[in-house]
């Protein structure tokens, strides 16, 4: 017999649990379908921001109309204003819903937006999520997508946001954060016999927890490792998906919707050849293996969706670095905010810096990306540092040497993962860069350094760059000399986490065929739908702020079209 559920959604990420649960708050029978054998995506893996302009969780000068200046700004004109709008007008309604069911956000005060500079900036539009007991979550919380290894203190023990930046710079206090995370993780002794994950849910897992127990609550259906494979139409109408489990293909019918939430397209190596303009390995991903592979986008499409911005995805610079205690793997550890702390330069294989390193991620990427185009020489770049790096913060997966000293470095992992040289010279020479131009790139450093001025770049010269500035470093917490030998270079390559490009929907979350018409019953939000801002990364919390509020219209949505109907 072929089941049927009011609403469908194909995802169980942060945009698809947001249709779900908004569905369910709404009267449907939901059924979420989780391909990988793990829910929550790379939302759960996450950092947990959610970014909305204009949140109204406190009176502090945003607005309407500043939001949408800034956002039309940063988009450069790419995305249909109705839907910038339609982010906008949202937001806030979705974060009241999610309070009002238990999913708990806060204001991270003075975060600032990732263009300090447009018009219509403001700090304050990221959102965090509260801290979440495991064992509210109850037994889902053993299946959630876990947080990468750089996401959690020797792969085990959570942090939070301020704990994480305590921890990677070594700031005041980080030996009694330490301290606390061990105490508070051995010495709960009854979730110890039952799991060795850390009951503390933060950041992406205390987002998402808080998700799966209002969705739990409320009665929704999960069905984990199966994938939607297809779609089913009846009179022009989606009414109900094809699915696979265990290679058995079967049909489950959707009364009023279908919602694709099933991320992007970062895994499937012939989608990303097809449409980047920099063809990168899938392998520079940095979201959960394998799982987004663009079946759900490619389903849609067999039915004549749209797509767009295929081209691109939300970058953030990475390094590889095999994974102690694993054989044969190695993994793709994100830079975070390495690649712009003091002591510190990157350079392309000429050996010249070509943006400014404090830029946020996926600026950073884009920056690569176009300093490739002229050069051919940026595809990977190098982090070149020095002992003074070393002692205070991490470059990627090479932790800072309090955690990582040289001495416990496996020894084949010298010049072939890191590189390690007594001069500036013979470093360039073992990264085939050019050593001339290499130490007079370093020399101008230095200078800055001393002057506190970037002359080339302006690094530490906004609101973001002073953010996370080091405020040990004098005069320009963002740059210090590299001059204390040992140096040592990490390659970085263009990783990313996630796509950009999706199928295109409308302001009302409705995919689109080609022709600009709404498909009957088909919606999508997330990265699986073409993104809000188009190629840019608006702030913290840039893709999961929308992903969710498009997630909340899409239930919405179906709502009103099935009164409508009655
Ligand atoms: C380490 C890290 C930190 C990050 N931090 C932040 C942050 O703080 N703020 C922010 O905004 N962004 C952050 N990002 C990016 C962000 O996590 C993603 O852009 C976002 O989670 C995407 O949400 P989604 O719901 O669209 O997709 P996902 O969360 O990836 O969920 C998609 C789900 O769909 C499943 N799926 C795939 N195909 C199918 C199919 N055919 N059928 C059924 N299920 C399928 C997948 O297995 C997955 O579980 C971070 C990314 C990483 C890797």
């Amino acid at each position: 017999m072929v089941k049927c559920y009011d609403v469908i959604v194909a995802g169980s990420g942060s945009a698809g649990m947001a249709a779900a649960v908004r569905a369910l708050h709404l009267g449907f029978s939901v059924l979420v379908l989780e391909k990988e054998q793990q829910w929550g995506g790379t939302s759960a893996a996450s950092g947990g921001g959610v970014w909305i302009p204009n949140h109204g969780m406190k009176a502090d000068g945003d607005s309407h109309e500043k939001a949408m200046t800034y956002l039309k700004a940063v988009s450069n004109g790419a995305v249909r204003e109705d839907r910038l709008a339609a982010f906008v007008d949202n937001g806030s309604k979705m974060v009241s819903f999610l309070d009002e069911v238990g999913v708990r956000l806060h204001v991270l005060e003075g975060y600032p937006d990732y263009f300090p500079d447009a018009p219509g900036a403001h700090a304050g539009r990221a959102l965090f999520p509260y801290e979440v007991d495991g064992a509210s979550v109850g037994e889902s919380a053993y299946t959630m997508r876990e947080a990468p290894i750089r996401g959690k203190l020797f792969n085990r023990y959570s942090f939070g946001l301020d704990e994480a930046f305590a921890l990677a710079t070594k700031a005041r206090g980080w030996r009694v954060i330490v301290g606390k995370m061990l105490w508070r993780y051995w010495s709960d002794l009854g979730w110890r016999k039952k799991t060795s994950r850390d009951r503390r849910l933060t950041m992406g897992s205390g987002l998402m927890g808080a998700l799966r127990r209002a969705f739990d609550r409320m009665g929704g259906e999960m069905w984990m490792g199966t994938g939607l494979v297809g779609l089913h139409e009846e009179g022009g109408r989606v009414t109900g998906v094809e699915v696979e489990r265990y290679g058995h293909r079967f049909r489950v019918e959707a009364r009023h919707g279908v919602v694709i939430a099933a991320g992007g397209f970062e895994w499937n190596q012939e989608m990303r050849d097809r449409y980047f303009t920099l063809p990168t390995p899938a392998h520079w991903a940095t979201t959960p293996e394998r799982a987004n592979d663009g079946k759900a986008t490619l389903a849609g499409q067999e039915i004549g969706a749209d797509v767009e911005f295929m081209e691109t995805g939300w970058y953030i610079p990475s390094m590889i670095m095999p994974t102690i205690g694993v054989p044969n793997t190695a993994m793709t550890h994100q830079m975070s905010f390495d690649h712009g702390r003091p002591h510190s330069v990157c350079v392309n294989r000429n050996g010249e810096r070509f943006v400014k390193e404090t830029i946020a991620y996926d600026q950073f990427g884009l920056a690569m990306i176009e300093d490739n185009r002229k050069t051919g020489s940026s595809s990977v770049i190098w982090h070149v540092f020095d002992d003074q790096f070393r002692e205070k913060y991490s470059s990627g997966g090479f932790m800072l040497k309090a955690l990582m000293p040289d001495s416990k470095v496996p020894v084949h992992w010298w010049d072939h993962f890191i590189y390690r040289a007594d001069t500036l010279g013979d470093l360039a020479a073992k990264i085939d860069v050019d050593g001339a131009a290499l130490v007079k790139t370093v020399e101008r450093m230095n200078e800055y350094a001393r002057t506190g001025i970037d002359k080339e770049f302006g690094r530490g010269s906004d609101d973001y760059d002073r953010f996370f500035a080091d405020q040990r470093v004098k005069p320009n917490g963002c740059i210090g000399t590299i001059e204390k030998g040992p140096f040592y270079a990490v390659p970085i390559v263009l990783g990313d986490m996630g796509t950009k490009g999706g199928l295109k929907a409308d302001a009302q979350a409705r995919v689109l065929n080609t022709n600009g018409v709404p498909i009957g019953g088909l919606y999508a939000a997330g990265n699986a739908s073409g993104a809000i801002t188009g190629n840019c990364y608006p702030g913290a919390g840039g893709t999961i702020g929308p992903a969710m509020t498009f997630g909340f219209i899409a239930a919405n949505t179906i709502a009103a079209l099935a009164a409508n109907s009655r």
